[in-house]
């Protein structure tokens, strides 16, 4: 699934390969996007991109003239940006295609979300109003906001919340999934079980600092997390991967996907548990799996 490093990629794939280009077409299979272009398409037709970029998991495109662009890949979606005019077939995965003078392409693929309007998708779109600060800020907005962070978490709402399932709320902080969050707390040694307002002052200092660290690193490094240190450790060492598992793909995290192998710390096999977490798409509970170290995370593992 995409969190936050993905989306960012694609945002900077797309604002590379299409922003100050006038729109030569932009069709949609989403339904609320398909109604505004039946009414708005000619409006949009030769505007300019100005902006694409991303905030936590969703990707945001502003067009010239207060229009936009909006999507949210959930699990399965995916953007193609096609720098170059070539053909690219329609397929019946396709959801949105936005084509620039000159033939640039960006195709969402699988994605259940897309919108496009008008005014500011900050404020239109209901996902977007009570975001988290971003866990990949732009260096025009400044640093982490680690006191909003904090504020959130320990708020009344969320504070009695298991840390795991907290960070995986992008009202606390935007752009962290299932991968970021386990690599998160191992580094911090926390564990993810913890009630938030159960972690020490210098718990939730580390946290404000990891959290950014290995976002960036995520961004920089094609969604690995772990170091290019710990990553060349890793695929030396066989005792450290599946038997069948590739170097390229067992040397990405430190505790995802890695039940049953030795925590690069310790030696204790990493393990891995059910947490409950709250979706804020859907606001359901779902069941999401956590990897931790057990020693180094404190975290008691019944019996099998
Ligand atoms: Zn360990």
């Amino acid at each position: 699934m995409p969190e936050g490093p993905e989306v960012r990629r694609y945002a900077q794939a797309i604002h590379s390969a299409l922003s100050g280009q006038p729109i030569a077409s932009l069709t949609a299979r989403t339904k609320a996007a398909k109604a505004y272009l039946a009414a708005e398409e000619p409006h949009l037709i030769g505007r300019r991109i100005e902006r694409v970029f991303s905030h936590g998991k969703n990707l945001i495109g502003q067009i010239e003239g207060g229009y936009y662009f909006y999507s949210h890949l959930m699990m399965w979606g995916s953007w193609r940006v096609l720098p170059h005019s070539s053909p690219f077939e329609v397929d019946r995965r396709e959801r949105a295609r936005i084509v620039v003078l000159g033939g640039a392409t960006a195709i969402l693929v699988s994605a259940p979300i897309f919108e496009v309007g008008h005014g500011n998708p900050l404020n239109e779109i209901a996902a977007l109003r009570h975001l988290g600060p971003d866990i990949l800020p732009y260096p025009c907005a400044g640093h982490f906001a680690a006191s909003c962070f904090l504020e959130r978490l320990l708020s009344a709402e969320h504070r009695e919340r298991a840390i795991g399932a907290a960070l995986l709320d992008q009202t606390i902080a935007a752009g962290i999934g299932n991968y970021l969050r386990a690599e998160i707390l191992f580094r911090c040694r926390i564990n993810p079980f913890v009630r938030a307002v159960d972690l020490p002052q210098s718990a939730l200092q580390e946290l404000c600092q990891v959290i950014p660290e290995i976002a960036s690193r995520a961004l920089e490094a094609a969604g690995v997390t772990v170091s290019e240190a710990e990553q060349q450790r890793i695929r030396g060492d066989r005792s450290l991967l599946y038997p069948n598992g590739t170097p390229e793909w067992g040397s990405r995290h430190a505790v995802f996907r890695r039940t049953n192998l030795p925590c690069l710390n310790c030696g204790v096999k990493i393990q891995q548990k059910r947490q409950v977490t709250r979706q804020l798409e859907t606001g359901e509970d779902k069941e999401r799996i956590i990897y931790f170290c057990p020693n180094c995370q404190h975290v008691e593992v019944g019996p099998k």
